[in-house]
């Protein structure tokens, strides 16, 4: 590998991995560690935190140990290593007596590099004085939010760790995570005693990812045409509930794609079966609650469609994360309805909880605000988490080019009329009534709508009473709030989001002032050019999609022959590559990303034959 020689780090990271160059911050991360000092490690998913304790771990004399929550994930973990070439184990629940003592015939032997331990297994009596015995020269601690009682997913297990460290203070530790708020990240520190550590914080822009939101109109027609660009690969539909993942996963079976449900009310058996065949590629369309999604790191997630509005922009940006991990251009789309925007209002509202109403309402105004706007959407979740947004120059940019609102920027429209309407409504309601109402009853007026409150109320004999029915009430509500956040009206958070006029808003009445507001969500969805200045723009190359196929047709025989995952065998990247630059030798092959020395040695000769045929 003479090509690669120049750095022993990155001669290293091709001689195994095959990866020609480190991502951002994995070298920093591994030199940290490799120097002896403590780290944490702070990358979106997909960042390539495993790397970082993996690789150092190679170039060790002694045994490197990785605590991971995640029992399902540690053996998918252990078999892409041994894939790689790396004497990889693990110890958990899952496995038997007998496969349990194999494990540490061969740990006290020395032959294992790397050992995946649950916590619950750290805790066990006596494990610390085992460990004392073997050549434990470096710990990793993945998903290490855990060990906060802020974060997300607090395990009390991973408190644990603690003692470890006190047990093995001259050991080095690396703390991994993609979640990153501040009290999180401090409690981690702090937690393993590492306060003096660096950290390490990626950005966490996922260039590969394109975002859209679309307006929710029929559903299964829009899932469909979605799927039309996504031919036999794999993705995710994530619903509220569980009923509606049954019933769309029945839906799409009909139309001959394989779906399958997934959520809380199947037993674990089923759930592990289902997230199987998922991840072998069996079945095709994960329709899904949020359930689904800790667990799971297959790479080559292509589309992760979002059918009701998730629950605040953290949850989007999680559950579009497990999208494109390898790296690849994959598209996260949501279907936009604020009927969805209404209930979840309603149900915020009725929590008894002060607090949590206030920071679940505030969230989702967030949301909507994000889906509803008209900015570049890379631009606002990434303002979110408090990050600028840069371009490829490393200068910040206010378009990433790849997503709905950069594509097609959304019209202004004129919309005096409209917003006179809305207006002197709330006004009449609360001249007749005396009291003021939230947004839905004033939007029910416009449209003429026949309920109790309405007849009990009189509302039905107002002037404005029916005058919005040129509009579907969808366009009311939407336009409703597009007048709120331009500060002609407002809802009053004291008095249960009753709107109230401005002083601004008066003068839309008084003055006849033009009103000009952007255009509801773009119903269409992107045309064929601009579907191709969006991959452009998200990284795509240019390869021979024939040959892919081949290749993917070939790979896949391969791994139901090794009972694998396809991506443990090569990754979609890595098969485009070969599709672009059909390689005719081995020193060709030895070029692309993903292709160390043993899937060289592997399936070389093998990839040069589909290659050639
Ligand atoms: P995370 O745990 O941060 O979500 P992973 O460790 O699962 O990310 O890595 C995501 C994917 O990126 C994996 O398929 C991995 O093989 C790949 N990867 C990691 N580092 C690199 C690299 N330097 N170059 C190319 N691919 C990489
Ligand atoms: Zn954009």
């Amino acid at each position: 590998m003479g090509l690669f020689s120049s750095d022993p780090l990155t001669a290293k990271l091709k001689e195994v991995f095959g990866f020609p160059k480190f991502r951002p911050l994995q070298r920093e991360i591994i030199e940290e560690t490799l120097a002896g000092k403590d780290a944490l490690a702070i990358l979106p998913t997909g960042g390539g935190k495993s790397l970082c304790y993996q690789l150092p771990a190679l170039t060790r004399p002694g045994l490197t140990l990785v605590v991971s929550p995640l029992i399902a994930l540690m053996k998918d973990q252990v078999d892409g290593l041994l894939e790689n070439g790396i004497k990889a184990a693990y110890l958990n629940s899952a496995l038997n007596e007998e496969e349990s003592k194999d494990t540490w015939r061969q740990l006290y032997r020395g032959e294992i590099k790397i050992l995946y331990l649950s916590p619950e297994r750290l805790m066990v009596e006596g494990m610390f004085e085992t460990l004392a015995q073997l050549n434990l020269e470096f710990v990793a601690v993945d998903e290490a939010h855990c060990i906060s009682s802020w974060g997300h997913d607090f395990r009390p297990e991973y408190r644990a760790l603690k003692g470890l460290r006190d047990r093995f203070p001259n050991v080095p530790v690396l703390a991994l995570t993609a979640s990153a708020t501040e009290r999180v990240r401090a409690d981690i520190l702090e937690m393993l005693g590492m306060s003096s550590a660096r950290t390490f914080i990626a950005s966490f822009n996922r260039p590969s990812l394109s975002y859209r939101i679309i307006p929710r109109l029929s559903p299964m027609k829009q899932i469909v045409e979605i799927l039309a660009d996504h031919k036999g690969e794999s993705g995710i539909i994530y619903c509220l509930s569980r009923a509606r993942t049954e019933s769309v996963a029945e839906e799409l079976v009909k139309k001959g794609i394989k779906a399958t449900a997934y959520h809380a009310g199947l037993s674990g058996s089923e759930r592990d079966e289902r997230q199987d065949q998922f991840v072998q590629d069996k079945i095709q369309v994960m329709v899904a609650t949020i359930a689904f999604g800790m667990g799971v790191d297959k790479p080559d997630v292509r589309f992760v469609i979002h059918h009701d509005l998730p629950k605040n922009i953290e949850s989007y940006y999680q559950e579009t994360g497990r999208a494109g991990r390898d790296g690849l251009p994959s598209e996260c789309v949501l279907l936009y309805s604020s009927g969805d925007a209404a209930k979840l209002r309603q149900f915020i509202e009725q929590a008894s909880d002060q607090t949590e109403r206030e920071v679940a309402g505030r969230q989702l105004t967030q949301l909507l605000q994000f889906a509803e706007g008209s900015e570049c959407r890379r631009v606002s979740l990434l303002r979110y988490f408090g990050e600028q947004y840069k371009g490829d120059d490393g200068r910040p940019t206010l378009a990433c080019g790849a997503c709905d609102n950069c594509l097609t920027p959304r019209q202004e429209v004129d919309a005096t009329e409209i917003a006179q309407k809305f207006i002197s409504c709330i006004l009449r309601i609360s001249k007749h009534s005396g009291f003021s109402v939230g947004l839905a009853h004033v939007v029910d007026v416009l449209m003429g709508a026949q309920h109790e409150k309405i007849r009990r109320w009189g509302h039905d004999s107002l002037s404005t009473y029916g005058v919005g029915k040129g509009r579907s009430k969808q366009e009311w509500l939407y336009y409703g709030r597009e007048i709120m956040s331009c500060g002609l009206v407002w809802a009053n958070p004291e008095r249960f989001n009753v709107l109230e006029v401005t002083g601004e808003g008066m003068l839309v009445l008084k003055e006849r002032r033009p009103v000009t507001l952007r255009a509801p969500l773009v119903t269409s969805g992107l045309t064929a050019e601009k579907k191709r200045e969006q991959k452009k723009q998200l990284g795509a190359i240019e390869y021979d999609t024939d040959l892919f196929e081949k290749l993917r047709h070939w790979r896949s025989g391969v791994a139901r022959e090794k009972g694998l995952p396809a991506y443990m065998v090569f990754s979609d990247a890595t098969l485009q590559q070969i599709a672009a630059m059909r390689p005719s030798s081995r020193s060709g092959l030895e070029t692309i990303s993903g292709i160390g020395e043993k899937k060289l040695a592997l399936y070389g000769e093998a990839v040069l034959a589909v290659v050639g045929g």
